[in-house]
């Protein structure tokens, strides 16, 4: 039995979707990449959804439509995936790292002000995981500083914060559609605004920086070529339209893994979450300080799962060599960061394998730390 870590859901009705784009031969800037942003805008309550290629173009995008240039500094957290850490460097600018708080491994807001200084242009809150981060009290931080704030809900679409859905709070949101995310479109990702202004900057920078307005080929800024075909956007609006079943079928998910995981109490994973809506992206699992993860990690490996070392810290990664950053006090996410263990999470998961994972994994750590299990 092979478990994958993660594994797209396609439906016959997605495959008829972008075999009719194909058939319409609009394969690109057609309508229905104008009916993928329209849903998305809709669903998320934002007033524009612009697709770009992947969710790093749209981190790219974005921060250059905020302006965000050559030594200005972008304050964001260690713990997530390296694409964030590598859009603030394409920019030119410098990335400020942050630790994570406890219990919801997203950036902690308690820890953010100290590392305001002069060239501080703007903090990204990335909702890991999917669980919810504290997006209202960063952008409060954020208006007394006079800095702008990005939501990367890349790993969180559909996660709610007050009632308001992840990526709708900051001045933008960024969304990214690979096989692995809640919804997919093979590659692809999207910048959401409220601003008519960051819209079309972001608009005109994928498509060669071309206006969107009258003049044929008139060139306004510097532009890049990262389009997302109109096959791709077919894809999208099939999961999107069910994405209300897609979240609570990955709720029971979680459900049955706390239930599996419980007798279990050395393991740890989220805290409740009181200010809003999970949207589950992989269930993690934090193991007991003194556990050596990637030797579990191996095992269950031999037993046909496949687990996520998620993440390594950003700062330590060897490019980080190269390029100027600085770090606050990151004793919670270098902690977290090696004890962290991403167990296999899909639509399509079965609850028996959920049960296999979760016997494999008491298993291992009783097998291996009875002392730690002891208590
Ligand atoms: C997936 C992801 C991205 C974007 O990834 P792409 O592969 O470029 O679409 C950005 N940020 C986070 C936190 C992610 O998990």
């Amino acid at each position: 039995m092979k478990i994958p870590l993660a594994k797209p859901e396609i439906l016959e009705s997605d495959i008829e979707a972008v075999t009719a784009v194909l058939r319409s031969s609009r394969l690109s800037q057609g309508p229905t990449l104008r009916a993928f942003e329209e849903a998305l805008a809709n669903y998320l309550g934002v007033a524009h959804a612009v697709a770009v290629n992947s969710g790093t173009s749209a981190l790219q995008l974005g921060l250059r439509a905020l302006g965000i240039a050559e030594d200005d500094e972008v304050i964001l957290p260690s713990f997530s995936f390296m694409a964030v850490t590598n859009a603030v460097l394409a920019a030119g600018a410098v990335p400020v790292f942050v630790d994570i708080a406890s219990g919801s491994w997203n950036l902690d807001p308690a820890k953010v002000e100290v590392l305001i200084g002069p060239r501080t242009k703007a903090i990204i809150v990335i909702h890991t995981f999917g669980f919810p981060a504290p997006t209202d009290r960063i952008i409060t931080l954020a208006r007394r500083h006079g800095l702008f704030v990005i939501e990367d809900v890349c790993e969180a679409f559909g996660a709610e914060v007050n009632g308001q859905k992840a990526g709708a709070l900051g001045d933008i949101g960024i969304l990214a559609f690979y096989p692995n995310k809640q919804i997919t479109t093979g590659e692809g990702g999207a910048v959401i605004t409220n601003s008519a202004e960051l819209a079309e900057s972001v608009r005109c920078q994928r498509n060669q920086g071309r206006e969107n307005s009258t003049q044929w080929l008139q060139h306004c800024e510097i532009g890049y070529s990262y389009r997302l075909s109109d096959l791709n956007c077919a894809l999208g609006l099939g999961q999107l339209s069910r994405i209300e079943s897609i979240l609570k079928r990955r709720e029971a998910l979680a459900r049955c893994y706390q239930h599996h995981l419980a007798a279990n109490e050395e393991l740890q994973s989220y805290s409740e979450c009181h200010n809003g809506r999970i949207s589950w992206f992989t269930y993690p699992a934090l193991l007991p300080s003194g556990v050596d993860r990637d030797e579990i990690w191996r095992e269950l490996g031999q037993m046909g799962i496949e687990a996520g070392r998620y993440f390594p810290p950003a700062h330590l990664q060897p490019v980080m060599r190269n390029v100027s950053f600085r770090c606050g006090d990151l004793s919670e996410m270098l902690s977290v960061a090696q004890r962290v263990l991403c167990l296999p999470f899909f639509n399509e998961l079965e609850e028996r394998k959920i049960e296999f994972v979760c016997e494999s994994l008491n298993e291992a750590l009783a097998l291996r730390y009875p002392v730690a299990k002891a208590g």
